[in-house]
């Protein structure tokens, strides 16, 4: 785990552990409510739920998303999923959540299937669903990308490279996404 007394952000560099960089980037996904910097960005953290089934009978060319998504992944194997849970005490895989999994596959397929695993994680996900990027008021060195939400497959390849630009001076942030909505500067 990341020890934030041994953080140390000096004028020119920061440094953890005997390692010296420009700048720091915290991903920290919903823990970020943890963190001493970024406790203040409002976060709603969803619960999720998937499972890999094996079907040796259907069929491995389309993606079904109907109350659920069902995807190949090759192997005659498939993921499935999502439930949402908003008030959770842990991120383990649950019974309930197994239950309406179930329900949910046994709605859209009708032959066989075992299931191989069933997983669980929490999605970084923000009161006004948007990422959250930028710098810390206290600090052009100790940066946040997070708030991907439910979508940070699809939306981390954009807002990764405007981060990039944005660093490089190229581009502003986007004021939608920038983290100075929740922190203003002191
Ligand atoms: C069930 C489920 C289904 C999903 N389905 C989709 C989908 O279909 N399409 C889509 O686009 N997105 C989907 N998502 C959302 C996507 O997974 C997230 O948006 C994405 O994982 C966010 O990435 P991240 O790296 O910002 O945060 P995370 O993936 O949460 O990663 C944060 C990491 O930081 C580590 N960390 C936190 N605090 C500390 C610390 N103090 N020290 C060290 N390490 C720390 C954590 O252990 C974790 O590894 C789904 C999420 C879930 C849970």
């Amino acid at each position: 785990m990341f020890d934030y007394s041994q953080l140390k952000i000096h004028s020119d560099c920061i440094e953890y552990n005997g390692i010296e960089a420009e700048k720091i980037i915290f991903c920290e996904g919903y823990q970020c409510q943890n963190s001493p910097y970024w406790k203040e960005v409002p976060m709603l953290p969803a619960k999720g739920e998937i499972m890999t089934i094996e079907c040796p009978s259907m069929p491995e060319d389309f993606i079904v998303l109907s109350g659920m998504f069902i995807i190949p992944i090759g192997n005659k194997r498939f993921r499935c999923g999502a439930t949402y849970e908003w008030k959770f005490s842990d991120e383990l895989p649950s019974a309930g959540g197994k239950v309406k999994l179930i329900d949910l596959l046994n709605e859209n397929i009708k032959v066989p299937y075992t299931i191989i695993e069933h997983t669980a994680g929490v999605r970084p996900t923000v009161k006004d669903r948007r990422p959250v990027i930028g710098a810390h008021p206290t600090s052009d060195r100790v940066l946040i990308f997070n708030g991907l939400g439910t979508k940070g497959v699809m939306l981390s390849p954009l807002f990764s490279l405007q981060m990039a630009e944005w660093l490089e001076g190229k581009t502003q942030l986007n004021p939608e996404v920038n983290v100075n909505r929740f922190l203003k500067m002191r």
